[in-house]
């Protein structure tokens, strides 16, 4: 906690926020896109807005893998846990995701379904174990940080020669992501999402590196700087983004040094290459179909595929039309801008994806009173709280 403390403290983000300022050019405006619902929630939680000019906006992107599950595989994911003879198992987030129909995992659960919330992806062996005669489904989602513990999974129960397991993969991939909001406009729509650099996730390179980015932030001009998930370390990823904007820069810089490399963690990345390949395409909510942006099962491994294993049909759905969580994970509107926000739907009876997860904007907007301004500017605490 001492080591954490260093990274809110009070004093040193008021020295790099003078740094900010010094750097930052009156004339013009500074759009920069924080990827993670992580970095969202640090930024509303330790008030970083505040130290920021006004000229340096944040917009708040796609990375929150619970938000990000288009309704189709979700619906899927209910039905199949309504079999009978199905034990799905999931991370805890997931379970409240209101699905189409007014559905949700937790419903299903209430109406007889065998749902199960696990901190880890192995315990889904022991569960396994415990239920012979059960089939149990491990209900994979997330970007490349929870990934390799799927591989893992699948690769244990290939060892033990587990026979009642399998994995319905979810699993998405962050440069693909980033590089289709930042490919040709679309419609109308994708025009006015201005981003003239990137704050990249630092969990998710911890495991694939930073070399990933280059290859986009050359080809787009667009500065990518990986930080860490205190205040200080987005503060000082922004101040290195407006360098290397003020400069003419694109590059990839580190500013979580303390965790990634360019290479990132060439075992996890060999463990999940072994059991996982990309798809062709995979479906976002919010961002539409991505081509290779999503990982699925080996056919080495196909026994251990729950799409192979269920007929999993993916019904095409609308999602509720009061729902702006498409438009908010693409940066283009703010839970604001959602009618129903902090009334109808509140995270007791959340409405959509992003007001369930801890990693979604809309969540991270009602918990820290955003909206309100009822909380005092950060600029003039002398301290961040802890
Ligand atoms: S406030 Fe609720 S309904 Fe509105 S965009 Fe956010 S999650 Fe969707």
């Amino acid at each position: 906690m001492r080591y954490i403390r260093g990274f809110r403290d009070g004093g040193a983000a008021a020295a790099l926020a003078q740094l900010i300022g010094a750097e930052v050019d009156e004339a013009r405006e500074y759009h920069l896109m924080e990827f993670c619902g992580g970095h969202t929630h640090a930024i509303f939680r330790y008030g970083v807005e505040d130290w920021l000019p006004k000229n340096v906006r944040l917009v708040h992107g796609p990375g929150c893998p619970v938000c990000v599950l288009a309704m189709p595989r979700l619906n899927a994911a209910v039905d199949l846990a309504m079999r009978p003879q199905v034990t799905l198992v999931s991370y805890g987030d997931m379970v409240r995701v209101p699905a189409s129909r007014r559905r949700s995992l937790l419903k299903a659960r209430a109406r007889g379904a065998d749902v199960r919330m696990v901190y880890s992806a192995l315990e889904t062996l022991d569960i396994a174990a415990g239920h012979p005669e059960r089939e149990i489904v491990f209900f994979a989602i997330g970007f490349e940080t929870t990934t390799p513990a799927t591989a893992h999974l699948i690769l244990e129960a290939h060892r033990r020669g587990v026979r009642n397991l399998s994995v319905y993969c979810n699993h998405v991939v962050t440069p693909a992501a980033i590089q289709s909001i930042l490919e040709a406009p679309r419609g109308p729509e994708w025009q006015q999402v201005r981003i003239d650099g990137f704050i990249g996730p630092s969990h998710v390179s911890a495991v694939i590196g930073s070399a990933p980015y280059e290859a986009f932030a050359q080809s787009y001009r667009k500065p990518v700087v990986i930080a860490g998930f205190e205040p200080l370390d987005v503060m000082q990823a922004v101040y290195m983004l407006i360098q290397q904007i003020n400069g003419g820069r694109a590059c990839v810089e580190n500013q979580f040094t303390r965790g990634v490399t360019r290479e990132g963690n060439r075992k996890a990345q060999a463990l999940v290459a072994e059991v996982l390949e990309l798809r062709p395409s995979f479906e976002w909510r919010g961002l539409g179909v991505v081509n290779e942006s999503a990982m699925r099962i080996r056919t080495m491994y196909a026994q251990y595929d729950a799409e192979k294993r269920f007929e999993m049909p993916e019904t095409p759905v609308r999602e509720n039309a009061a729902c702006q969580c498409p438009s908010i994970i693409r940066g283009l509107k703010k839970p604001t801008d959602c009618t129903i926000f902090g009334t109808v739907c509140t995270p007791r009876s959340p409405i959509g994806s992003c007001m369930v997860s801890a990693e979604g904007v809309c969540a991270a907007y009602y918990k820290y009173r955003r909206v309100q301004s009822s909380l005092p500017l950060a600029a003039e605490r002398r301290e961040m709280p802890v």
